[in-house]
């Protein structure tokens, strides 16, 4: 049996050891240090619009964080979008406040512009004023509808939070994600497109809000001599030997994005002519992707074509994915939207099955930038087999 093919294996740049090596010549194994600003002002570089950044111990502890500061507090509600990862809701329930989930739209899979306005107006009219915030997300590393979706968030005075976990290095117009909303996420996860082990950032929208980032993420500190505290503050900051590999991996980041998207050409162009298969591509040429994942709509005549509501779907779909598992090879159902996620059941929902559908269609194939094009062919190889 070949090695297994894992879905997002990470990869090292080379530098890593060398900043964790400086940590620990210097001594500087703590959650700050000159790595961690390092980490920061590389990151800072690399996304443009001269917006902050501070470095945490995960995305999720980011997503609290910027909850934290748009003022969501007890019985607030905050939308999200439903196709998504579940770390995207979380931090909403951690401050007792309440998901309102927004489908996705067919271009982008990612939140509809013409959803999430309907879901404002409503709650509006059903509980009298307005969620409090807005989580939206790039999924698959695919920009969403950043103007549409700030269009309508300002119509209504209502702060944007782009959960940008799985988008470092992709563009919209010319411009990184992670910088869209009032606050950006990433995440420097083990699978994540550069990995610090474990980490994420919080991309702010200007100096105070870092430093409160900081404050919130160091328990909250008063200025004084002894322990003063006036707020509930979190260990959420990254260490410094972690923000070290996060170093390293910013130099080879370039390298990871451009790897990513040659990995999903090639798989187009070998899938391109099977008809039970349709592998998803940039809506239009100013969304340019890092194609963190490629996915594929099983069951599909082709890309662009609406979806065919059949409820042999998911089983198609799943028959490819143990195909594939048989032969030693990871794929993945695509994310399962929250509104049907048990633990989300009383959420309220505004929708029109798109999610539904493309989790039923949809899988991740291994895309890690560490594969070569003979494990493409092996790949490919099964789908053909089993998808006519
Ligand atoms: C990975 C991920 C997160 C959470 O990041 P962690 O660093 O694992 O906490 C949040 N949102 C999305 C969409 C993700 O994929």
């Amino acid at each position: 049996m070949p090695d297994r093919l894992w879905l997002s294996l990470a990869t090292m740049g080379g530098e890593e050891r060398r900043f964790v090596q400086e940590a620990f010549d210097t001594n500087w194994v703590v959650p700050l240090g000159p790595n961690v600003t390092g980490f920061e002002e590389d990151l800072k570089r690399f996304l443009g619009q001269d917006k902050p950044v501070t470095a945490l111990c995960s995305g999720t502890a980011a997503l609290h964080l910027a909850l934290i500061q748009c003022g969501v507090t007890r019985d607030d509600e905050v939308i999200c979008q439903s196709f998504t990862f579940a770390a995207s809701a979380n931090p909403i329930a951690y401050l007792g406040a309440v998901p309102v989930f927004v489908d996705s739209e067919r271009e982008t899979w990612n939140m509809s512009p013409l959803l999430l306005e309907e879901a404002i107006q409503d709650r509006i009219a059903k509980i009298g004023r307005a969620p409090k915030a807005i989580v939206g997300v790039d999924l698959y590393g695919m920009p969403a509808q950043w103007d549409q979706i700030g269009a309508v968030a300002d119509r209504y005075g209502i702060p944007v939070i782009e959960d940008a976990a799985e988008a470092l290095g992709s563009e919209l117009n010319g411009r990184k994600c992670g910088t869209f909303g009032r606050f950006g996420v990433l995440s420097f996860n083990g699978n994540k497109i550069i990995t610090t082990s474990g980490g994420g950032a919080l991309v702010c929208p200007n100096d105070d809000a870092a430093r409160k980032t900081v404050f919130l993420a160091t328990q909250a500190r008063d200025p004084a001599p002894h322990y003063e505290h006036s707020e509930i503050g979190y260990n959420y900051r990254l260490s410094n030997v972690c923000a070290g590999i996060g170093r390293g991996q910013m130099l080879a980041l370039d390298g990871f994005v451009r790897r990513r998207r040659e990995i999903h050409a090639l798989y187009a162009e070998r899938l391109a002519d099977v008809r039970g298969i349709s592998v998803k591509e940039a809506p239009a040429p100013n969304h340019a992707l890092n194609y963190w994942l490629t996915t594929v709509l099983v069951g599909e005549e082709s890309a662009g074509h609406g979806p065919r509501t059949d409820d042999g779907a998911a089983r198609k779909r799943e028959r490819l994915r143990l195909a594939l598992d048989a032969e030693n090879i990871e794929s993945r159902p695509l994310w399962k939207p929250m509104h049907l996620q048990p633990v989300f059941s009383d959420a309220p929902f505004y929708g029109n099955r798109t999610s539904e559908t493309l989790f039923e269609q949809g899988l991740c194939l291994p895309s890690g930038a560490g594969m070569t094009a003979s494990d493409i062919d092996r790949v490919c190889d099964i789908i053909r087999k089993v998808v006519p």
